[in-house]
């Protein structure tokens, strides 16, 4: 069973966003962590899309690396359906690639809602260059329903977007600058300008 929590407000809080200078994770990874979700292989779901209640992110139970720096977001480059959520990316991070957990540490769900990836006291696998700095965020979406590429962006998802930043600002206590994935690698994730998003 996976051990991620949808995100939620009912949390009892015994550190209020904490941080940790040098946190060691005592889990290794199994294989190098790199790249993202990409996998062209991916087909389209015929899986609707069910409605459920939108949850506000709260990261006030959790511990925070103080080495976060700035904060680079992704898509999955699969339809923008409910099958494609954290634990289908986990399974697929962890079953098929052998990495210790969920390469982001969170990660924006079809409809919009947050769920908890991979702790924030640890370094994702999301951005090879950036791990150390940068808290990765996964945004479900980026193929069309005919299996090609394009932005499947929705305004839940860039509320959801501004929630994250936000939360994570607070909880560090630094401005935290945002930027795509392709912002630092040759790379289409994600389609979609994430500093429009922010300056609009
Ligand atoms: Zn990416």
């Amino acid at each position: 069973m996976n051990s991620f929590l949808k995100t939620g407000r009912s949390f009892v809080s015994h550190f209020y966003c904490s941080r940790t200078r040098s946190f060691r994770s005592p889990l290794r990874p199994k294989t190098i962590e790199s790249s993202d979700t990409s996998d062209s292989s991916l087909k389209p779901s015929s899986v609707t899309e069910p409605t459920s209640p939108k949850k506000s992110l709260d990261l006030s139970a959790d511990v925070l690396r103080d080495e976060w720096q700035q904060i680079i977001f992704h898509h999955t480059a699969t339809p923008r359906t409910s099958k494609f959520n954290v634990e289908w990316c986990r399974s697929l991070h962890v079953d098929q690639r052998g990495w210790s957990d969920i390469g982001y540490h969170l990660y924006i769900e079809h409809d919009g809602s947050i769920s908890k990836g991979r702790p924030l006291n640890r370094i994702g696998a999301h951005c090879s260059s950036k791990n150390y700095e940068a808290i990765g965020i996964a945004v479900c979406g980026g193929m069309l329903a005919d299996g090609s590429y394009g932005i499947t962006l929705t305004e839940e998802q860039k509320e959801a977007m501004k929630e994250c930043v936000a939360e994570l600002r607070r909880c560090t206590g630094k401005q935290l600058p945002v930027s795509g994935h392709r912002d630092h690698k040759s790379t289409l994730c994600p389609l979609f300008e994430v500093k429009d998003i922010f300056d609009e």
